[in-house]
């Protein structure tokens, strides 16, 4: 039987677990003592969430220029550009631009946040020119944002969204192709097997072809 993949959560389940553990540098050295149960695997996300630049003031990147150098931090993020925050967009995004550099420097692929600045992330991809994989997570949005999402070769990571039959992720679902498809569940109160079994209805694919899907893009986005 092949494992959960759950490409971004705040807490640790069952499969293997992308934890996002924010900036902080104590939090993955104290996780260094979680104990191993069987059927869990830990792997963890380092970065600057955009929500979460007021407070840091000028030390932004005190946190995280180490951390994410750690052999267990395998993704940078979750990190991006968001409209809500009091920051202006400028600022966000000379903020994600020196995560994209940690990102390309270690090869390691992005997880993104984005609310209501899709444009300008893209326009950051492409500036950029960066080569390593970027992960949309908790995509909830139109099928228009998701096309130019995919053309310009964007990672899907769809989540609890799929429990309502009326969001965007539901009824986009089967547009995704299932070689840019993660699943998650994200800082919400549901297993990752319910986010599975969702989406192995809506998609009309077992379980276990889901958890091979999955574990087949890791091996995409982890390789380089
Ligand atoms: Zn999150």
């Amino acid at each position: 039987m092949n494992s959960y993949v759950n490409i971004h959560t705040h807490h640790v389940g069952e499969g293997i677990n992308i934890l996002d553990v924010g900036e902080g540098k104590a939090w993955v050295e104290g996780e260094e003592k979680r104990k191993s149960v069987e059927g869990q695997e830990v792997f963890y996300s380092v970065g600057v969430h955009p929500m979460k630049l007021a407070g840091l003031g000028e030390n932004v990147f005190t946190g995280i220029e180490d951390t994410v150098r750690m052999e267990k931090v395998i993704a940078i993020g979750e990190c991006g550009l968001d409209r809500r925050s009091p920051i202006c967009m400028k600022t966000q995004e000379e903020i994600l631009d020196v995560q994209v550099g940690l990102a390309e420097e270690l090869r390691k692929p992005l997880i993104i946040h984005c609310v209501k600045a899709y444009s300008e992330l893209i326009a950051v991809k492409k500036r950029t020119g960066s080569s390593v994989s970027w992960i949309i997570h908790g995509y909830n949005n139109n099928e228009q944002i998701l096309r130019q999402l995919l053309d310009h070769g964007f990672y899907i990571s769809v989540g609890a969204a799929l429990l309502n039959s009326r969001s965007n992720a539901f009824q986009l679902l089967r547009m995704i192709p299932v070689g840019r498809l993660f699943l998650e569940n994200d800082d919400k109160e549901v297993e990752i097997s319910v986010i599975y079994e969702a989406a192995s209805a809506i998609l009309g694919v077992d379980v276990e072809a889901l958890k091979e899907i999955t574990r087949n893009n890791c091996n995409q986005v982890f390789r380089k």
